[in-house]
């Protein structure tokens, strides 16, 4: 008996949130078919440890899965599915020259982007209404109308799944590229897969500057005479370019671009306008080219087609849809076709965005 006289109880362990036989098609923005044999929801970053130290889990294979606005499921999940529910955001610092704000993991990315301009902090509008989760946005670089995350970056903590170890890495380790990171590289010191992104941490510059130079942007301040927008304008001319060129996954399930724009050089580009005239194409700083792959995928004849029951959006070749009941299986079908004709083609082969389980 301790000297005070009380008795120490020892405290009991926190439970995990786990599901058995969980449907994922409400948790991917395809609505595809598949079933996890379990489900964990990560509430915490101690939630993470759990399940690194739990008798049955630990050494399991594991799949993270966000809002699953970029996964295309083929079949059901044996591995254990790590649902990432990670909540908070605040304001952490404020210097001279910017605003650091923090967000867990399973913050909406839009609904951040939105409490950002809120606040007066603003920089992120030019990605508003991307869907999905905050912690995926550094996985693939999310990017849109100019901006891409690494221009918004301070830094993030991810748990290793391995050893339950925390990790802060900064824009260098990250190592980001177009639609590309270290989290979703499989290779050689690839974290695809092996860490947990719990919290990342955002800097909005001063002073703010809007970033213009994408076409649909440049029409809006045309059409509406407001050469000095402010940031919620823009914000709202961007919500609604969106929603007038992509399909809402509540009423069409899509997973947005379904492939990269592929990047060639000089010469390859010379050869293929010798041939294609019309090919939309941006040059790019470091002097190599980036074609539009919704248009390679148009000239084929792609737009409006099926296979099964997956489809292409009839508004944007870019974007692969499930056009009601479609599987998985359908839409890496559909994607394979259509890669092989603009190979065949163009002699390019497309590559997909999404990550296909
Ligand atoms: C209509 C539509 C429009 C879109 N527009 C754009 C766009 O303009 N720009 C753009 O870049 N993307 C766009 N996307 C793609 C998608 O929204 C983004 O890639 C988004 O960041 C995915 O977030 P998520 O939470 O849904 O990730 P998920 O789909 O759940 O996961 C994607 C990948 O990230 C991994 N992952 C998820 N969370 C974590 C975590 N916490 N730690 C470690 N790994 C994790 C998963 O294992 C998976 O490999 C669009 C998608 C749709 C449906």
């Amino acid at each position: 008996m301790p000297e005070n006289g009380r008795m120490s109880v020892p405290i009991p362990p926190v439970p995990l949130d786990v599901q058995h036989r969980a449907s994922l098609r409400d948790h991917n923005t395809f609505g595809l078919p598949a079933v996890a044999r379990t489900l964990v929801h990560l509430k915490s970053e101690a939630d993470v440890r759990r399940v690194v130290d739990h008798p049955d889990y630990g050494l399991a294979p594991k799949f993270i899965l966000g809002g699953g606005s970029n996964v295309v499921l083929t079949h059901d999940l044996d591995a254990v599915v790590l649902k990432v529910e990670i909540k908070g955001r605040r304001l952490l610092r404020e210097d001279a020259d910017a605003w650091i704000v923090e967000a867990g993991a399973g913050e909406s990315w839009h609904d951040i982007v939105a409490w950002t301009l809120e606040n007066g902090w603003p920089g992120l509008e030019n990605m508003a209404l991307i869907p999905g989760l905050m912690g995926a946005s550094p996985v693939q670089n999310i990017g849109a109308y100019g901006v891409e995350l690494k221009d918004r970056f301070e830094s993030l903590d991810a748990v290793d799944l391995v050893t339950g170890r925390s990790v802060t890495l900064g824009a260098a380790e990250c190592q980001f590229g177009y639609r590309d990171s270290v989290f979703k590289q499989t290779g050689f010191g690839g974290l695809a897969g092996k860490s947990v992104i719990t919290r990342v941490r955002l800097r909005l510059p001063k002073p703010w500057q809007p970033v213009r130079g994408y076409l649909d942007i440049e029409r809006k301040l045309a059409e509406t005479g407001q050469h000095e927008p402010d940031a919620k304008t823009v914000f709202d001319w961007i919500c609604a370019i969106r929603r007038a060129k992509l399909p809402d996954p509540a009423v069409i399930g899509n997973a947005g671009s379904f492939f990269k724009n592929p990047v060639v050089t000089p010469e390859q580009c010379r050869d293929i306008i010798g041939r294609d005239p019309e090919i939309v194409h941006y040059l790019m700083p470091d002097g190599s080219i980036k074609l539009a792959a919704g248009w390679l995928i148009d000239a084929c004849g792609w737009k409006g087609k099926s296979v099964g029951r997956a489809g292409v959006y009839d508004k944007q070749a870019l974007v692969l849809v499930n056009r009601g009941g479609a599987s998985g299986a359908e839409v890496v079908t559909l994607a394979r076709a259509i890669q092989e004709s603009v190979y065949g083609r163009f002699g390019i082969r497309l590559e997909p965005e999404p990550i296909i389980v």
